[in-house]
């Protein structure tokens, strides 16, 4: 194997004048004014179905993006097909080969020709803002194709030990799962769409993809890209579709092997059991890979540096509108440090611009649909009428153009308030705030309060108590800072995944998440 080593994609600063932000602008101007037409694609055909989808921007609901359609359960049957058709042939390509593959179409997401359009469809389709787009559509995916081949090359080095080779040689050598993996991918990174499918591809796996409804022209690029680079027909199969009646189509097929997921806890469940009720059927035991949210917290210490504090928790929890898996939710502030710690929270929350992705001051734009805004909205009301919660800033939302919400902020004074511990995703940060001797009993609620244990944060300049708080807390995320965002993880720096509800925390950008989606071999040879 030949030898390489990776480091992560530059993330770019799109000045104005600069190349790349005349490129994006071009980019922006075109995926706006088209609606796009995007297939499904069995085996390298596309297909199209009546049941016929739109993709809108989340800012500006009216306007249209792209026109898909819903794969009816015999097309999911025709994919599976098609994948498990594929499988063997594809485990063929030396390792070598695909790595190749993945760098070449790393490269050309990077490139001027793809980047923009990228990042153009996450921005419009997804109302990621201009930076928030780059670090997810540009830098993470092309992180994710890089290290993922980098981290498949070296497990590929592994040989076991052979005390006499002249008479016995033993060997090791990793192929894919047979029969195909179910992708099911989230819309809040476009990244993630990517790893989701072309992490198991990558070791041979053949899948079958089902985008998220809010991400499918974003998604579809990646598609567009990969086969570009070389991934044959037949390997990545892109099937959009009602996610129950995938559910049952992949669930119900002898030839799954596994599932990579991220999205809901209900719905990692439901796979979960329809896997269970079929176990009988199939050739494998399916793998069940999932990432399925959280509550993220900020735990305040009385010795925290008030301003660290204030930023990272305005990033971590308003950022793409807390759409992140990962964004702070809950934040518990001691009362020594509380006033401080109000004022610099709302001083900053005035700040933040919130309006269209395109606008490139907006500091948020628009939650992702309607269903998310109702949820939201739901928590905002509850923190509005009820007597344990004071809303402290923001509250204000509306529907009417996009899906907007503003930067909300409220002070619980019930730990357990449903909005201190179920999880959001939007932009509401719930504050606890504890009386400083109380500090045990705030420790023992950030993991007994709530089912996660994705990521979390500690501020505190007392060295000694973060020691103690990272063993402290050691079961309450799978994803742990000190002094900083509970966001931002990145590839091969901070694998991210999270245990208990939050998921099976395989580690997504680490070097075992490749491995997840091969078989191994040892092989014996005795002359
Ligand atoms: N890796 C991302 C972060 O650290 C979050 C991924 C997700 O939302 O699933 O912010």
């Amino acid at each position: 194997m030949d030898e390489f080593t990776v480091k992560n994609e530059t993330i770019l600063g799109y000045m104005p004048g600069s190349r790349e932000r005349k490129d994006l602008e071009a980019a922006l101007k075109k995926v706006e004014s088209t609606c796009e037409d995007v297939p499904i694609v069995i085996g390298g055909k596309e297909f199209r179905t009546e049941d016929v989808r739109y993709q809108v921007m989340p800012h500006n609901h009216k306007k249209k993006i792209a026109k898909f359609y819903y794969a009816t359960p015999d097309l999911i049957g025709k994919a599976i097909d098609a994948a498990v058709a594929a499988q063997k042939e594809w485990d063929a390509v030396p390792l070598k080969e695909r790595i190749a593959m993945w760098l070449r179409a790393a490269d050309m997401m990077s490139s001027s020709q793809w980047r923009p359009v990228l990042n153009a469809t996450t921005m419009l389709g997804q109302s990621k803002t201009m930076i928030q787009a780059e670090i997810d559509s540009a830098a993470e995916l092309i992180d994710f194709m890089r290290f993922n081949a980098f981290f498949a090359k070296e497990a590929s080095k592994y040989q076991p030990v052979s005390e006499n080779p002249a008479v016995t040689l033993n060997s090791h050598r990793y192929r894919g799962l047979d029969g195909f993996v179910a992708s099911i991918s989230p819309f809040n990174f476009t990244a993630i769409g990517g790893n989701l499918a072309y992490a198991p591809a990558l070791m041979g796996c053949a899948t079958v993809w089902k985008p998220s409804d809010t991400a499918v022209l974003s998604n579809y690029t990646i598609y567009k890209i990969m086969t570009a680079a070389g991934v044959p027909p037949g390997v990545v199969n892109f099937v959009p579709a009602d996610g129950p009646v995938f559910g049952k189509a992949i669930t119900d097929s002898p030839h799954l092997s596994g599932i990579n997921f991220t999205g809901s806890v209900p719905t990692f469940n439901w796979l979960w059991s329809a896997v269970g009720k079929n176990i009988g059927r199939y050739v494998n035991f399916p793998r069940l890979i999932g990432e399925c949210g959280g509550k993220n917290y900020h735990f305040v210490h009385p010795s925290a540096d008030v301003k660290t504090t204030v930023v990272s928790t305005i990033r971590s929890s308003f950022e793409y509108c807390g759409q992140k898996c990962s964004a702070c939710s809950r934040m518990y502030v001691p009362k020594s440090l509380w006033q401080q710690i109000k004022c610099g929270l709302l001083d900053t929350r005035d700040e933040l611009k919130v309006g269209d992705a395109t606008e490139h001051d907006s500091f948020m734009s628009a939650v992702i649909d309607d269903k998310a805004f109702k949820r939201i909205t739901g928590y905002i009301e509850h923190a509005k009428s009820s007597p344990n919660v004071e809303l402290i800033a923001g509250g204000g939302y509306t529907d009417e153009c996009g899906y907007f919400v503003e930067p909300t902020i409220v002070e619980s004074k019930d730990p357990r308030d449903k909005i201190m511990t179920e999880e959001i995703f939007g932009p509401v940060l719930a504050i606890y705030v504890y009386d400083d001797a109380d500090i045990e009993k705030v420790l023992d609620l950030v993991g007994s309060s709530t089912p996660y244990a994705l990521t979390g944060a500690v501020f505190a300049q007392d060295r000694e108590f973060l020691k103690y708080a990272a063993e402290r807390l050691k079961m309450t995320a799978g994803n742990f800072y000190l002094n900083d965002k509970s966001t931002g993880s990145v590839v091969g720096q901070q694998p991210f995944g999270g245990s208990r509800m939050s998921g099976t925390n395989d580690k997504a950008g680490g070097p075992h998440y490749v491995l997840r989606w091969a078989t191994p071999q040892s092989v014996k040879e005795t002359f």
